[in-house]
């Protein structure tokens, strides 16, 4: 431990981050560094304290509490405090293949799961993260890590996400030749074409794949296996597969009036705004515009958020974000102990922004939408909500959402966002490798394990375990690609 008496001496501070007016005028990041003798102050917070919770990642009520890549935290905050920052990346890279993505993205599991953070703040495990990866490749010690040897075994990687990205890198490094097929003219799955710019620039992500590239992974976009290129060629040229291509199908809002112009599914929208801006600054004007529109989105979390974001930076005329649930409290509940995951409220970047513009929290709770109300032409020009109540189900008990007779009111909106969840993978994948999927549609495999049902086809990511987080992705990636190890060569260190 480098100082014993650090997470006394030293409060939290977190990387400062742009004004909400200010940083919606661009797509960029919004945080800055702090100095090096401030990052310093932050790692020497971390305790030591015997039971690091931060680095566990189990599942505890339910949710996951500390990093699912079992991160050595304390042990690179310490090398941190010491300013050994050489040591603090080789130590982070034992364990995540990508720290710049899960230092950006994640929601900080391990910070939740922080023993400082029970009586205080916790310590900034995830901007301490950002600082040692930074670091790695300002100072050049990113350099590509070429295998030694080739095993002569070659394995083919269908999507481009953290799950399929964290194989491939994984594989690669262990000497296996790894082809990556991705669908989209861009690597990186949702990091790319899901999560918005200014949470993770694009950059991140090509600097990630050329140093992959450089390695000796071959990436082939526009490749959508099951379409243009077909399983039984992936079958007959490659010795093992993983099926790494995520959970696109979107949970739909079945209410009349669906059929109107204006409404679209989250991902749609925002991948729509990240490709536009990446080809042309958006100067092409293909994406789907919330420039002086009233703009709704069903879902109020992570990914209605997203969309917050960018239709403020689009300049919409207003924005509502509709959930179902009733409000989270601010303090974790008696039934909610630390370490598991705290259910609070938590206001995040886009509903902050709104905030800024608007004046108010854009979040209404307890509310979805009944109708979607049609002009003359058949576009959206309102929807009507209604609130909802929570009664028990007299067969199971549980309780269950009632609308409220005569809640219902009318809210003007010409583009709606639907970010209601996702209904696991599009089945055409697994379905031209015979791949048998579960009951929520997920690839099957058996508890813990990545193979299918098909001899040297694995599986990994939310493909297989449904939408999660990035930080799983890469543990999925990393798992899957140890087991596609022990298959080709008959053991595996991994
Ligand atoms: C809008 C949004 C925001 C999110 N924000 C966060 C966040 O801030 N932090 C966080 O931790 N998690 C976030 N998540 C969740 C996280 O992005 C996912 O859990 C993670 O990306 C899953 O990784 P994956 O590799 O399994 O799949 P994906 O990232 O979905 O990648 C799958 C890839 O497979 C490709 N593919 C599919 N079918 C084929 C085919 N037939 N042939 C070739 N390629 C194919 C797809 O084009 C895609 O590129 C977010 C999710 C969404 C939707």
């Amino acid at each position: 431990m480098g100082k014993s008496t650090g997470f006394l001496e030293y409060l939290r501070i977190d990387n400062p981050s742009c004004e909400p007016l200010e940083r919606i005028r661009s797509y960029k990041e919004f945080h800055t560094p702090l100095s090096e003798e401030k990052r310093r102050e932050q790692a020497a917070r971390c305790m030591d304290c015997g039971v690091p919770y931060c680095q566990n990642g189990k599942m505890l009520g339910g949710m996951i509490s500390g990093c699912p890549l079992n991160n050595l935290i304390p042990e690179w905050n310490d090398l941190l405090f010491r300013g050994s920052k050489t040591a603090a990346l080789k130590r982070l890279l034992m364990t995540n293949n990508f720290p710049e993505f899960t230092s950006r993205v994640c929601p900080a599991l391990c910070e939740k799961a922080c023993i400082c953070g029970v009586h205080d703040e916790p310590v900034s495990t995830r901007d301490n993260e950002n600082a040692i990866i930074e670091y790695g490749f300002e100072n050049g010690l990113m350099q590509p890590q070429i295998p030694a040897a080739r095993s002569g075994k070659k394995v083919a990687v269908i999507g481009s996400g953290p799950s399929g990205l964290a194989a491939a890198d994984t594989l690669n490094k262990r000497g296996h030749s790894v082809t990556v097929f991705e669908r989209s003219d861009r690597p990186g799955g949702l990091l790319m074409y899901g999560i918005p710019n200014m949470k993770l620039e694009k950059s991140v992500i090509l600097r990630r794949i050329d140093l992959m590239k450089a390695e000796g992974v071959e990436f082939r976009t526009e490749c959508n296996v099951g379409e243009n290129v077909s399983a039984g060629e992936i079958l007959s040229d490659f010795d093992a597969v993983v099926l790494a291509c995520g959970s696109a199908n979107p949970r739909d809002i079945k209410a009349e009036g669906r059929d109107a112009d204006g409404i679209y599914f989250a991902v749609d929208f925002l991948k729509a705004t990240t490709k536009s801006l990446l080809d042309s600054e958006l100067a092409d004007g293909k994406y789907i515009s919330a420039k002086d529109k009233n703009v709704v989105i069903i879902g109020g979390g992570d990914t209605g958020n997203d969309c917050v974001g960018t239709s403020v930076r689009h300049g919409c005329k207003s924005v509502v974000q509709l959930e179902m649930m009733p409000k989270l409290p601010d303090e974790r509940a008696e039934s909610n102990p630390f370490p598991e995951y705290p259910r609070v409220c938590k206001t995040d970047y886009g509903q902050e922004e709104a905030i800024a513009v608007f004046g108010h929290d854009p979040r209404i709770y307890c509310t979805t939408v009944k109708e979607f109300i049609k002009d003359a032409n058949g576009s959206l020009s309102a929807v009507k909500t209604v609130r909802l109540e929570f009664v028990p189900d007299p067969k199971s008990g549980r309780k269950v959402p009632k609308e409220i007779e005569g809640s219902e009111e009318i809210l003007p909106c010409e583009l709606c966002l639907i970010a209601a969840g996702f209904l696991g993978c599009q089945s055409y994948v697994a379905e031209s490798f015979g791949v048998e999927l579960d009951q929520r549609t997920n690839v099957k495999t058996e508890a813990g394990r990545h193979s299918t049902n098909v001899e040297k086809v694995f599986t990994a990511g939310d493909m297989h375990i449904g939408q999660s987080l990035v930080v799983r992705a890469i543990r999925e990636g990393r798992d899957a690609a140890a087991e596609v190890d022990e298959f080709l060569t008959g053991y595996t260190n991994l």
